[in-house]
């Protein structure tokens, strides 16, 4: 099967990513990047919109967990403590280890997970390695210095791709 970049699908935030859509999708298992997907990098501590939306994927049974190359383990440590779920921290994306990780400690297999993210270089590639859903959001908050900003707009063909094939679906 020729190796492909393009997400499955684009949303315009973590949000749009409903009890409905994850049902619709079969989805069980819902891994989230942390920075800039689920909050911006400055925000030490989960808003109450992120903790309503968790309650919403919980309650649809959708457990969701953090897949985090973040540096420091201690913001999400401290995140995930304050949200109650697990996290595989130093993941290593774009490598497949810690998309396997969280798969056996949840028993749920790839075809019912998910990866959500905002870069297609760690979080998209490494979920189409791992034979999952790769899910893809616009970096919350925007992108936050001159890195970011050539990463976000080398980004964006593939998104404008996976939108495109999601409207003619
Ligand atoms: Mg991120």
């Amino acid at each position: 099967m020729p190796f492909s970049l393009i997400p499955h699908r684009v949303l315009d935030r973590y949000t749009q990513v409903t009890p409905r859509l994850l049902e619709r999708l079969g989805v069980q298992l819902l891994l989230c990047d942390l920075d800039y997907t689920l909050a911006p990098k400055s925000v030490p501590r989960p808003d109450e919109t992120l903790r309503a939306w968790l309650r919403d994927c919980r309650d649809a049974g959708v457990t969701v967990m953090i897949l985090s190359n973040n540096r420091s383990s201690r913001r999400v440590e401290t995140f995930c403590r304050d949200l109650g779920i697990s996290y595989v921290g130093h993941a290593g994306k774009p490598s497949r280890r810690g998309y396997r990780a969280a798969m056996e400690q949840t028993g749920i297999p790839a075809e019912h997970t998910a990866m959500l993210g905002d870069k297609l270089l760690t979080d998209v590639l490494g979920a189409r390695r791992s034979g999952v859903l790769a899910l893809m959001v616009e970096p919350l908050g925007g992108p936050v210095g001159p890195w970011n900003h050539v990463l976000h707009l080398l980004q964006r063909p593939f998104k404008a791709v996976a939108r495109r094939r999601c409207t003619n679906q």
